[in-house]
């Protein structure tokens, strides 16, 4: 039961950069396909990541472990398998992050420097970026065997994510409406943060409803639907506000994927495409929640989406950080929200309606703060404290990042002396490009 590591730190490392297998170790690298912007790729696969195998927590969850970065499998076509050090750092701070939000994730348990050189646009340090995972199956892995009309295999993957992640679930069409709920319920907690992923192929959809693969997501400073990080999504495809149809898009092909296992095949068609179109249905009054939750709203009125909407529309129109804004509604002088804005004077209309809204609640002042303040984080991974991290990490000096990464593991509860952290970046230390980090 769990995991069983060496004594020292040396050992231990060995461990996490694949040179000494644990026992019971059965290494695979996982085959996937998938559309990567809209465009279909037949063959894709983990290029740069061995799956060590599952290991089973005390309380019985299983768990993948992967090495990511560790060399060449049979998928990694031209690439060298290896990652280095920026990429498996940024991978680490983010998705311990999530994790710390309360958001579902894969997660970093170590991040390893390899000492070896991985050649991209410059010489960098080699890492490896051990992960783990409820399982690294992606809507890309089903598409991968449909794809081949390889019915069976088909038939046995989707048996084994029944019983890993949906036990309840009946069938295929049970199955793909469990992972429409995950998703649904996924995305709206990332729109709640302020989350772009940046790279939703249907290779980076985990089925069982994690956050997966870290590239060239971000977090945004100020709110905008349209904000796109990912210097490869030009036409802004994966943009923050176009997060919950891209979802519906990559279901339609996990529906597609799983049709050659249903018998009438027509009837099945009309089922699906009735389950795809359901999406709205589940993301809608989960991301309502989210941003009732986010207004301190403990009971439902039917005029709370509009002041919800009317407050991001003012947000996107003066620029307004989407993490400060929220934190700052949620404190005990609310009204300084408005000097988040290009034009404080211009907020107040809106801070009066919230009011007399507030005034219709039941729940107590003192616990609705409590409340907004365990869902409005203080802090996130803002994109130019991770580059300010990873590249005094490049130079040796590991201080920020592990600084980052503390203050990070508690985002609801920021002390004063992480004050600087919480900061939007200033003109000059704004990054406005991530990449996708191989
Ligand atoms: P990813 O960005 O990790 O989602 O990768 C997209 C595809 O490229 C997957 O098939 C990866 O396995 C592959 N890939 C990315 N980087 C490398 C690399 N350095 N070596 C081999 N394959 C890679
Ligand atoms: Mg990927
Ligand atoms: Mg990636």
């Amino acid at each position: 039961m769990g995991l069983t590591l060496p004594q020292s730190d040396a050992e231990i490392a060995d461990v996490f950069s694949g040179n000494t297998l644990p026992d019971g170790a059965e290494p695979l690298a996982q085959v996937y396909a998938g559309h990567q912007f809209g465009g279909w790729v037949p063959q894709l696969g983990d290029g740069r990541a061995i799956l060590m195998g599952e290991v089973v927590a005390p309380d019985g969850a299983r768990f993948d472990l992967q090495l990511k970065g560790a060399g060449r499998t049979p998928y990694s076509r031209m690439g060298d398998g290896r990652a280095w050090l920026g990429p498996v750092l940024r991978e680490y701070i983010v998705s311990e992050a999530m994790a710390a939000l309360g958001i579902p994730t894969t997660r970093a348990l170590a991040a390893t420097a390899t000492g070896e050189d991985v050649l991209r646009e410059a010489v960098m340090p080699g890492a490896i970026l051990t992960r783990v995972a409820s399982s690294h199956i992606r809507v890309g892995t089903f598409q991968y065997f449909a794809a081949r009309q390889d019915i069976e295999a088909l038939s046995t993957l989707t048996a084994h994510v029944i019983a890993r992640h949906y036990p309840q679930a009946e069938g295929p069409e049970g199955l793909l409406d469990a992972v429409i709920g995950a998703q649904a319920d996924l995305v709206a907690r990332w729109m709640g943060v302020g989350f772009i992923h940046g790279v939703m192929n249907t290779d980076n959809m985990s089925v069982a409803g994690e956050t997966i693969d870290y590239g060239p997501c971000a977090f945004m400073d100020a709110y905008h639907p349209q904000t796109v990080f990912s210097s490869i999504d030009q036409y802004g495809r994966y943009a923050y506000g176009n997060q919950p149809q891209i979802a519906v898009w990559n279901l339609a092909q996990l529906a597609t994927a799983l049709l050659p296992l249903m018998p009438d095949r027509d009837a099945a068609i009309e089922r699906f495409t009735e389950l795809v179109n359901g999406f709205s249905g589940r993301f809608d009054p989960a991301w309502h929640a989210v941003l009732r939750a986010k207004l301190g709203l403990a009971e439902e009125e039917a005029d709370d989406l509009p002041l919800a909407f009317d407050l991001l529309e003012l947000m996107a129109k003066q620029e307004a950080d989407f993490t400060n804004t929220f934190r700052t509604l949620s404190g005990p002088t609310p009204e300084a929200m408005a000097q988040g804005f290009r034009t404080p004077d211009a907020v107040q209309p809106w801070l009066d309606r919230w009011r007399v809204r507030l005034s219709r609640e039941t729940r107590p002042e003192e616990a609705r703060i409590a409340a907004m303040q365990a869902t409005n984080p203080g802090l996130i991974p803002r994109n130019h404290r991770v580059e300010q991290a990873i590249s005094a990490a490049l130079r040796g000096d590991l201080a920020p990042f592990h600084r980052l990464t503390s203050a990070l593991s508690t985002p609801f509860t920021p002390s004063e002396a992480e004050a600087d952290l919480a900061q939007p970046p200033s003109e000059i230390e704004r990054v406005t490009r991530t990449f996708c980090g191989t």
